[in-house]
């Protein structure tokens, strides 16, 4: 998987090679999410950065079927204050500041934000609860970086809001602290999973992951 990192200064326009694959993969990676009820009817969004100076993120635009994402039409490149750069007049999703603020730390290649059952399940269970706490499990080798099944995972959980800005505000505080809950991803309550990574292919791998654990604890009553 390419085009994700991108550091170049030319401008990546969505008839750039680097963002029409970035489209194509986006839209594979939403069938995948859809058939796996991760994305169903038009929620969550996923996005690749397409370059660092200047910020543009190719995200997908608001309220689009995640199961059947055209990647001609129904993507967006955006920047690094969440505005539309092409097509003008686009409405790129509300939640692009959490993609924005995501996409500002030097690795992330891509960021990707689903709405699956489990996760949505825990966090409703785990009222007032500000973390998530997962260990034990071999799949946890699947999250970047993580060596051994003993490893102990803490998964942010970030109350659910319309005011996206102002949690993206306290996103990007608490990743400038280097907060250890959010390493890999975190959870809105009653809402979704945000988890990112140096290219797409490493953002779908934690998707998969997380989605897998969640279900795990779930299952487990906790
Ligand atoms: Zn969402």
């Amino acid at each position: 998987m390419g085009g994700a990192a991108g550091s170049g200064s030319e401008e990546a326009g969505l008839g750039s090679a680097a963002a029409r694959q970035a489209a194509r993969e986006l839209a594979a990676a939403g069938r995948l999410f859809y058939d796996r009820a991760w994305s169903m009817g038009t929620s969550s969004n996923y996005s690749v950065r397409l370059s660092r100076e200047p910020l543009r993120l190719l995200v997908t635009a608001s309220g689009k079927d995640k199961g059947a994402l055209d990647p001609e039409r129904d993507f967006v490149i955006v920047d690094a204050e969440a505005r539309a750069v092409e097509p003008a007049g686009a409405r790129p999703s509300a939640e692009t500041w959490l993609h924005v603020v995501l996409a500002e730390l030097p690795e992330t290649g891509a960021v990707l934000h689903t709405h699956g059952v489990w996760g949505t399940v825990l966090t409703d269970r785990m009222e007032g609860a500000k973390e998530l706490v997962i260990e034990g499990f071999e799949m946890l080798k699947g999250l970047d970086g993580v060596t051994t099944h003993e490893h102990r995972e803490r998964v942010a959980i970030f109350e659910n809001t319309q005011e996206i800005a102002t949690l993206a505000k306290e996103v990007r505080a608490r990743l400038a602290a280097g907060d250890p809950a959010l390493r890999h991803g975190f959870l809105m309550r009653r809402h979704g999973l945000y988890t990112w990574g140096r290219t797409l292919f490493d953002a779908r791998r934690q998707v998969e992951i997380f989605e897998f654990l969640f279900e795990c604890l779930g299952r487990r009553g906790m």
